[in-house]
C-alpha cells in the first residue's frame, strides 16, 4: 500500500490522481491532501478519502473548513506555506504528487525531496524557476523526480532502457492550442473564454492560457532541459494538433522512439506512481485507422514569441527563467481578469526579461527575489 500526499488535490491533475486511487484502492492510500480556496471540494474529498492531514491557503480558510467538517472525524488542518510543506513531508506518505499550480509549488517540492519521498512532479513552474538547485538537491538526496507532465513522462519512458548519453534530440510535441490557425493579426481580439477552450486537453485555467500562448511549451522546454540534463539545442518543439504522440526521443543511430496514447493525464500520473508496472486504467487506445495520419508542423515563433523567450531563458540561465515565469503568472492572471489583452501577456514577459539584471548561479533566495521582482515589475506594467 503506497501512502500518497496529493498537493493541489482540488485541481485538474489532483482530480485525475484521485481517480487513479478510486480505480486502485488496494494499492494507494491518501495520507495528505491540499487545496487553496475550494473548501466545498476539500470537504468532499476529506469525507471520501479520510486523509490524516490537509492544508488550505490561509488561516481563515482552515477555520472555515474545520467548521464544515462537523460530524466526521477531522484530519489535522494546517494552512499556508508551512501547511503545504508539512503535507509534502508527512511521515506516512511514500509518494508526493505535486499538482499545485504556479510558483507556490517550489518549497513543497523541495520539502518532498528533502524528506526523501518519491516525487511525482506536475508543477513545472518549480523546475522552470529553480531547476538547478532542485535537481542538485534531488541528486544529493538520491531522489528521482518522476515527471507527470505528459511530454516529459513520454520522454522519460522513451529513454528508459536506453543510455541517456545516446540521446541526440528530444522532440517535444505541442497541440498548438486553440489559436494554431488564427492569424497573428487577430490575436488582439482573443478573450479569456476563447483561450480557455483547449482543443484536446481539459486542464486548469492557468495552464490552459499558457497552452494558448504556447508559453506552456516554453515552460516545458526548460523543464525538459533540467529533468533530462539536455542542452537547449537538443530540444525541438513540434506542433502535433492531435495530441496522440506525447513526445519523441531521437538517438544517435537515427532511431526515434515515440510514446503515444489518447490525451488523458491519468496515464502519466499512474506511471509515475507505479513504474515499472503499468496499471489498468480502462483507457482506450488511439483510433489509429480513424486518425488517417499523424500531423506534425513547425511552430510559428513569430506568432508565439513565448517560445523564443523560453529558449533565451534556457541559454542565459541564472535568474532569467524565474523572471520569465513570475512575469507570466502575473500576466496570465491579468488576462483572465480582462485587465490586459492576449498579446499583453507577451509584451509584459518581454519587458520584464529585457529589464532584468540577470544573476548567474543564484541560490534559492536569489531565485525567490528574482521571482518577486518580476511580479512587481509585471504588476506595474498592467
Ligand atoms: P488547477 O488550476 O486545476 O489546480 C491547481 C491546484 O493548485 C488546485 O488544487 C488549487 O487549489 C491549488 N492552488 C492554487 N493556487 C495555490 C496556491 N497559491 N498555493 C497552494 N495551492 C494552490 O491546475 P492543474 O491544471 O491541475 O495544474 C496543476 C499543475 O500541473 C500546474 O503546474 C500545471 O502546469 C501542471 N500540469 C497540468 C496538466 C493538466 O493537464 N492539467 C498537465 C501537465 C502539467
Ligand atoms: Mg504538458
Amino acid at each position: 500500500m503506497k501512502g500518497l500526499s496529493i498537493l493541489g488535490a482540488t485541481g485538474s491533475i489532483g482530480s485525475s490522481c484521485l481517480d487513479i486511487v478510486r480505480l486502485h484502492p488496494d494499492r494507494f492510500r491518501v495520507r495528505t491532501l491540499t487545496g487553496a480556496n475550494n473548501l466545498d471540494r476539500m470537504a468532499d474529498l476529506i469525507e471520501e478519502f479520510r486523509p490524516e492531514m490537509v492544508a488550505v491557503l490561509d488561516e481563515e480558510k482552515a477555520v472555515a473548513l474545520s467548521r464544515m467538517l462537523k460530524g466526521i472525524s477531522k484530519p489535522e488542518i494546517l494552512f499556508g506555506r508551512t501547511g503545504y510543506v508539512e503535507a509534502a513531508s508527512w511521515p506516512t506518505s511514500d509518494a508526493v504528487v505535486l499538482a499545485m499550480v504556479g510558483a507556490a509549488g517550489l518549497l513543497p517540492a523541495l520539502a518532498a525531496v528533502d524528506a526523501g519521498k518519491q516525487v511525482a512532479l506536475a508543477n513545472k513552474e518549480t523546475l522552470v524557476m529553480a531547476g538547478e538547485p532542485v535537481m542538485a538537491r534531488a541528486r544529493e538526496k538520491k531522489v528521482e523526480i518522476l515527471p507527470v507532465d505528459s511530454e516529459h513522462s513520454a520522454i522519460f519512458q522513451c529513454i528508459r532502457g536506453n543510455r541517456a548519453r545516446d540521446v541526440q534530440r528530444v522532440f517535444l510535441t505541442a497541440s498548438g492550442g486553440p489559436f494554431r490557425t488564427r492569424p497573428g493579426s487577430e490575436f488582439s481580439d482573443i478573450t479569456p473564454e476563447d483561450a480557455l477552450n483547449h482543443p484536446t486537453w481539459n486542464m486548469g485555467p492557468k495552464i490552459s492560457i499558457d497552452s494558448a500562448s504556447l508559453m506552456n511549451k516554453g515552460l516545458e522546454v526548460i523543464e525538459a532541459m533540467h529533468l533530462f540534463d539536455l542542452a537547449p539545442e537538443k530540444i525541438e518543439v513540434l506542433v502535433h494538433p492531435q495530441s496522440i504522440v506525447h513526445s519523441m526521443v531521437g538517438f544517435k543511430d537515427g532511431a526515434v522512439m515515440a510514446q503515444m496514447g489518447v490525451p488523458d493525464m491519468k496515464q502519466a500520473i499512474a506511471y509515475a506512481l507505479s513504474l515499472p508496472e503499468r496499471l489498468d486504467l480502462n483507457t482506450p487506445f488511439p483510433d489509429f485507422a480513424g486518425l488517417g495520419g499523424l500531423i506534425f508542423e513547425r511552430p510559428d515563433f513569430g506568432k508565439f514569441p513565448s517560445l523564443e523567450f523560453a529558449f533565451e531563458a534556457c541559454r542565459r540561465k541564472g535568474t532569467l527563467p524565474a523572471v520569465m515565469n513570475g512575469a507570466n503568472e502575473i500576466a496570465v492572471q491579468a488576462f483572465l481578469e480582462k485587465k490586459i489583452g492576449f498579446t499583453g501577456i507577451f509584451d509584459i514577459i518581454s519587458t520584464c526579461m529585457g529589464l532584468h539584471t540577470c544573476i548567474d548561479n543564484p541560490d534559492l533566495s536569489g531565485i525567490i527575489e528574482a521571482d518577486s521582482w518580476a511580479r512587481e515589475k509585471a504588476l506595474s506594467l498592467i
